[in-house]
């Protein structure tokens, strides 16, 4: 949800206005269909119709979920935009509700930078102030962000088989880590010279534990207790 303008030369405002009707075809693509209808919608209900058609698109955009973007150009002291375009994510496994709740926070960015409206911030006074209005008389629930570490991916990522090896030392502590294949051959040369091994071993896992750690190319892991060391050997498939 990041308000953005790109620094590019284009015509003087006035000379854009009235370009901006339905690009022929862009209809064809029925999710895109679907998002021009509730452009449509809630231009008609809470902008009182005045926002003309910008170019939308969806997007499988991760860290934002929707995008108002356009063009800035500065003549005599006097900014004007252009080409404006609203672009909202597919990647997360948002509920109608709350895609349009995406959509109507990028049509809010839209409508301050068409009617030329000065904020004092990306998410400034006249952006809050909007947004708590249409919140309050709508019953919607915008926010100025999301945070997309909390939601899921509309399609289930395809489990990451990690390469795991299993370390016991003679003091007595564990190590597992996540092994970058293509340095385990190395390692295991290096396990045999490394007198505080005990003993070592790999496996092969899907297990989510090790999908977030980071594939190290030497001797490093993370230190966990005999029973969680157990627990998760066990679990794994070990290789010869
Ligand atoms: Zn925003």
């Amino acid at each position: 949800m990041t308000f953005s303008i790109k620094k590019l030369f284009s015509p003087p405002f006035r000379s854009q206005r009235k370009e901006y009707t339905p690009i022929p075809g862009r209809q064809a693509n029925p999710e895109t269909a679907a998002l021009l209808a509730a452009f449509d919608k809630y231009n008609a209900l809470i902008f009182d119709g005045r926002l003309p058609v910008p170019r939308l698109r969806l997007s499988k955009a991760k860290t934002r979920l929707g995008q108002m973007a356009c063009k800035r150009k500065t003549v005599r002291g006097r900014t004007t935009f252009s080409d404006y375009c609203i672009s909202v994510s597919t990647y997360y496994a948002l509920t109608q509700e709350q895609l349009d709740d995406v959509l109507i926070h990028e049509m809010i960015h839209y409508s301050i930078a068409y009617t030329g409206l000065r904020d004092n911030a990306p998410h400034g006074i006249v952006f809050r102030g909007m947004m708590d209005n249409i919140n309050r008389r709508f019953g919607r629930h915008i926010a100025v962000s999301v945070n997309t570490r909390s939601i899921r991916p509309r399609v289930p990522q395809a489990p990451r088989t990690c390469l795991v090896l299993a370390l016991k030392m003679k003091n007595g502590s564990r190590y597992l880590s996540s092994v970058s294949p293509a340095s385990a051959g190395r390692l295991e040369l290096s396990l045999l010279r490394a007198g505080e091994v005990e003993s070592h071993a790999w496996y092969q896992t899907e297990d989510e534990y090790f999908s977030s750690m980071p594939r190290v190319r030497s001797l490093r892991g993370r230190k966990v207790s005999a029973d969680f060391f157990d627990e998760m050997t066990r679990k794994m498939k070990r290789m010869e």
